[in-house]
């Protein structure tokens, strides 16, 4: 999917997070010393820089090195996941359900095809998703809807 003068590098053992998201943004040409402070299990971000005339995007996905093997999945493919919809590619993960319409329609936001993609990676890493919860007790509501995302997946997902 990478077009030519596209990347993708991997970086563990990131110590400071904000130092190396500085120094990418330097890299860059973006001036502005960058603070910030990211909540929960993951975060993810586009940069876009223009040098004359030539343009260069950028993404970058954090993960919080503490999360047991299964969060470490569902957060990874959920950021991953926001990157698809960002650049409009859902349908490659549509296409792999035995009812891509169905689906489709019940997904309303980034946020719910970041939940479906981190679904389908615990599925295929063989977890019981019946075992599989998103706790979140500021919200039960949204637990709900994860909870319904994940019985999409455990019931459409082609093999
Ligand atoms: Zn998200």
């Amino acid at each position: 999917m990478l077009e030519e003068n596209q990347f993708y590098r991997r970086e563990e053992d990131v110590l400071d997070v904000y130092e190396r998201i500085n120094e990418i943004r330097k890299q860059f040409g973006l001036p502005t010393p960058y603070h910030d402070y990211a909540h929960g299990y993951g975060w993810c971000g586009m940069l876009e820089a223009q040098c004359s005339r030539e343009k260069a995007y950028g993404y970058i996905v954090l993960i919080n090195k503490n999360l047991n093997n299964a969060s470490m999945i569902f957060t990874k493919a959920h950021e991953h996941g926001h990157f698809l919809w960002y650049i409009d590619k859902q349908e490659i993960i549509y296409q792999k359900f035995k009812n891509p319409h169905l689906v489709k329609s019940k997904i309303h936001t980034n946020e719910d095809f970041g939940n479906l993609c981190g679904w389908i990676a615990l599925k295929i890493a063989n977890y019981d998703l019946n075992e599989c919860f998103i706790m979140n007790t500021e919200n039960p509501e949204t637990e709900i809807r994860i909870a319904r995302l994940r019985n999409l997946v455990e019931n459409y997902l082609l093999d």
